[in-house]
């Protein structure tokens, strides 16, 4: 039987630039039309690191050549554009594995809002370093003229910060729901989803925060009523003492053995930690979820129950 399946894709699933994102996305297709030609259904999330470094600061040049015609572009915007061109070569990659294996499916990228709550703690707290490094007459410019947060980024410039909240619901979940359920391919909160806030009546404000998006993941397959949540990262295996000589991978994880490890410092907070604790929310929301954190290329392995770190009840 298929299994309704949300796949986060990390950095290495889309590259670091152009030219690499063009090859990674071909591999990354494959892939996912792996699990597509065994009869799950996919809707896809990604992250957007890189790409979204290189619009901020493609605009932020373009304001520093005339900063009476182009007034800073916000954040939120930037994560926008991030998830078109992502989505970009993520469609027509898949279009094309779907097509060369006689498979007869659309694919869509939504363009995703994420709700945060503008009482989150985390902005009165902003910790996410974003963009290029500035001198410091730089810094306390955008500091004044912008009211940004900006940080001295270890000896190396310095660097705004920004602040990032928990996903807590997905504004356009209703038609990514009838887009799976036409059977279409759904790429959706890439990045983490725009982050935006409710304002006076409907109006909806663009956020300058950057949310996980391994917690963004979380709450699409909470929304999309998912059977797993894959995490595919740059690791086989979820590992306790991480690169110590008494390094253990583990081959599955239940939710108060995950607790216990976390309490003991084992996954590095902004990598490893933000997934373990997006599986065992997954894991944890109804009876019968579970998530996996592997390999792209083993995602199938990993379905089948072959490999990866399995997180269940
Ligand atoms: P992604 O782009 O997929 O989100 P990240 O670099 O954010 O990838 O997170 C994955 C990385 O987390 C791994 O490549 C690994 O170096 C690191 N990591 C930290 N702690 C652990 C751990 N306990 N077990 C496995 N990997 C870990
Ligand atoms: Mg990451």
């Amino acid at each position: 039987m298929g299994k309704r399946i949300v796949i986060a894709l990390g950095g290495n699933a889309l590259g670091n630039n152009l030219p690499e994102q063009m090859i990674a996305v071909k591999q990354t297709a494959k892939a996912i039309v792996d699990l597509i030609e065994e009869g799950h259904e996919v809707i896809i999330a990604h992250g957007n690191g890189p790409q979204v470094g290189m619009i901020q600061k493609a605009m932020a040049e373009l304001t520093r050549s005339d900063p009476e015609k182009y007034i800073p572009c916000p954040l939120s915007v930037c994560v926008a554009m991030s998830q078109g061109y992502i989505g970009y070569d993520l469609q027509n990659a898949l279009r094309e594995e779907l097509l060369d294996r006689g498979i007869n499916k659309g694919v869509a990228t939504v363009l995703t809002q994420v709700e945060v709550d503008p009482a989150d703690p985390a902005f009165s707290n902003p910790t996410k370093p974003i963009g290029a490094f500035m001198t410091k007459e730089e810094a306390d410019k955008m500091v004044a003229e912008r009211g940004y947060n900006v940080i001295e980024d270890a000896g190396r410039g310095y660097r705004r910060v920004v602040a990032s909240p928990k996903p807590q619901s997905i504004i356009e979940i209703e038609s990514i729901r009838d887009m799976v359920s036409a059977g279409l391919v759904v790429v959706a909160c890439g990045g983490g989803g725009i982050p935006v806030y409710k304002t006076e009546g409907h109006h909806l404000k663009g956020a300058a925060a950057v949310i996980d998006k391994d917690f963004a993941s979380c709450v699409l397959a909470q929304q999309v009523n998912a059977d797993t949540l894959i995490i595919l990262t740059a690791v086989e295996k979820v590992a306790i003492n991480f690169g110590k000589p008494d390094e253990k991978w583990l081959d599955s994880l239940t939710p108060d053995e995950a607790r216990k490890y976390i309490g003991e410092g084992h996954f590095a907070p902004g990598s490893m930690l933000p997934k373990v604790q997006a599986a065992v929310e997954f894991a944890e929301s109804a009876p019968g979820r579970s998530a996996l954190i592997t390999l792209l290329e083993k995602a199938k392995d990993g379905v089948a129950g072959r490999t990866g770190t399995a997180i269940h009840q």
